[in-house]
């Protein structure tokens, strides 16, 4: 893939300590960022990226090969350029990377690469943003906006004897594709969309057994039915009460997914709305549903601690995979950056996002830290007209 230039790597140094006319920065190269700052230019409003990786989008580079968008093309798209049809409905990750690439360049942004904002305060006059940056850099803009993504730090939570395992334990974050599996008996660890979809992955590659860890039994549906996609109904229902959708949702998968007792997975209690709402969204199928009833993959308890070689198993089972895959999600980690500012809620995620700041932090704006049930990709669309909207106003 080219490596994108970085023109303006100069034009940071031009904008330190800038007092009139200054940028907005924006910190994050990927969807967010960059739709951000192409609907803030689109406004008149110089906005400046602020990428710690060499590239956009360094989040998608980094996923596995397998990996396509869940989200329809259409409805995956930054604000002012379509994906291509030849994309397809499900867009790859290479095609991904491609699109944000090409938007970057289509919009003409102003994109500094290899640079990491560590602290954001307000300026002393209180009318802008101090940024504090890689190489003990200083900038300052009128607004901020913060894009470093909700899968900011792959979280591995810690197990007792997790370091003295005798297996292989890596992250779901460093997982490419199966052929490092091939004949190996693999323990996937979370049943979220990514440990499922490892999971088959790893089966469909040759690994000789393949478990997964369920702590929560998920929702499951299907990615499009009779060829109307799960992100329409997501987006039809969003605004509808919770109890209502939850009836709904209940009824479809009784008709659309079959029934995985027998194989340990059964029906979650909780509805789907309601788990949406706790920061769940639903596991879509791309072949969970049929390698559960084949027995491929096989569900097991979660995961408790390890001992040795073995992984000890919420249920007091003991099992010996030679490697675990942990899908077991991803930190903010945004503490450092604006934890000293009281933006954030009790699970380190921005109290708000979009046009709103927050109370006392006029020109701070968060984007990409909401998981609803619409799809990021197309929220994150969203926030950049509103921001870009807000801050186009002065
Ligand atoms: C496996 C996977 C599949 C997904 N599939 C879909 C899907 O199908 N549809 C959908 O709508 N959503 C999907 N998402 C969710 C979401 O759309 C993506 O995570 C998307 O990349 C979010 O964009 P972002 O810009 O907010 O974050 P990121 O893409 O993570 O970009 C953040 C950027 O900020 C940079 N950065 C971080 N910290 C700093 C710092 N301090 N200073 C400077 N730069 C920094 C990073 O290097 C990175 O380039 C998926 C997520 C994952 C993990």
């Amino acid at each position: 893939m080219p490596e994108r230039t970085s023109p303006t790597n100069d034009a940071l140094s031009a904008s330190v300590d800038r007092t009139d006319g200054r940028p907005v920065y924006v910190i994050g190269g990927g969807p967010g960022g960059l739709a951000a700052a192409a609907a803030l230019r689109e406004q008149g409003v110089r906005a400046v990226v602020l990428e710690k990786s060499e590239r956009v989008g360094a989040s998608w580079r980094r996923h596995y090969d397998r990996l396509h968008l869940h989200t329809i093309r259409r409805w995956s798209a930054l604000p002012g350029l379509a994906m291509p049809r030849r994309f397809g409905r499900w867009v790859s990750r290479d095609d991904m990377v491609r699109y944000l690439e090409k938007y970057a360049d289509h919009h003409e942004l102003e994109v500094v690469t290899g640079v990491e904002v560590s602290r954001i305060d307000r300026t002393a006059d209180g009318t802008g943003w101090q940024l504090s940056a890689t190489g003990g850099r200083v900038l300052t803009g009128r607004a901020v906006v913060v894009a470093t993504g909700f899968n900011h730090t792959p979280r591995v939570p810690a197990w007792p004897g997790r370091e003295e395992f005798g297996g292989e334990l890596v992250h779901a974050s460093e997982y490419r594709s199966p052929a490092p599996y091939a004949g190996r008996d693999v323990l996937v660890v979370g049943i979220g969309n990514t440990g499922a979809e490892i999971a088959v992955d790893l089966v469909e590659g040759g690994a000789s057994r393949v478990r997964i860890a369920v702590r929560t039994t998920p929702h499951i549906v299907r990615r499009s039915t009779a060829g109307w996609p799960a992100q329409a109904t997501a987006v039809l229902v969003r605004r509808l009460p919770v109890r209502l959708v939850d009836r709904a949702g209940r009824l479809l998968s009784r008709v659309a997914v079959p029934d995985l007792s027998a194989q340990g997975l059964p029906r979650p209690d909780t509805g789907l709305y309601s788990r949406v709402k706790e920061g769940a969204i639903p596991v879509q199928d791309v072949g969970l549903i049929d390698a559960v009833k084949s027995g491929s993959v096989v569900p097991v308890a979660a995961v408790e601690s390890f001992d040795g070689d073995a992984v000890v198993l919420a249920d007091g089972s003991r099992i010996t995979p030679d490697a675990v895959i942990a899908a077991t999600g991803y930190e903010r980690s945004l503490e450092g950056l604006v934890g000293h500012l009281g933006v954030l809620d009790a699970r380190g995620r921005p109290s708000v996002h979009g046009a709103r700041t927050p109370d006392g932090a006029p020109g701070l704006h968060f984007t990409g830290f909401t998981n609803p049930i619409s799809g990021m990709l197309r929220e994150i669309a969203l926030d950049a007209r509103r921001i870009a909207g807000r801050l186009g106003r002065g």
